[in-house]
């Protein structure tokens, strides 16, 4: 499969940028990043979304999320930070990966409630009706 991140956990291609590592995921700094200590936390299996993701795996993934949030935050000391993952939209490699983003005072960025613009038309009731009907 030509995927830039099973080829890095399987160390097809080097990443000297590997923070941690645990059953489940690998995390490493991203290549491009937008802030002091911006990692991603990538499952070892491939799935392109979270939808895809088995069950079992989902413990180790948002683990290693915490750990690595931990590392950043002893090490590197931001004010906070903007978790996300983009899904299909907005996504540029289709293997799931949980973008940390650590936060300083005066960064330049948002809250992630600017990232979309489309309230819905049809009221909370209606919506949370559609979606029990689905079922779970
Ligand atoms: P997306 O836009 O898909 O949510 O985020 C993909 C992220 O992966 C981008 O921030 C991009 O800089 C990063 N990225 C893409 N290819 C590589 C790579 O080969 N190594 C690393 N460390 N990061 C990568
Ligand atoms: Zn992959």
């Amino acid at each position: 499969m030509d995927c830039i991140f099973c080829k890095i956990i399987n160390k097809e291609i080097p990443s000297d940028g590997v923070i941690y590592e645990n059953d489940d995921a690998v995390a490493i700094l991203d290549i491009n990043p937008i802030a002091p200590g911006h990692a991603l936390v990538i499952p070892k299996i491939h799935s392109e979304n979270l939808l895809g993701l088995p069950d079992e795996k989902i413990g180790g993934v948002f683990a290693a999320v915490k750990k690595v949030s931990e590392m950043i935050q002893g090490s590197l000391n931001p004010d906070g930070f903007t978790y996300g993952v983009n899904d299909r939209i907005g996504q540029t490699v289709s293997h799931l990966h949980i973008l940390i983003i650590p936060r300083y005072k005066g960064d330049g960025g948002t809250s992630i409630h600017q990232v979309v613009s489309n309230k819905p038309k049809e009221s909370l009731a209606e919506i949370k009706a559609k979606i029990l009907k689905h079922g779970n």
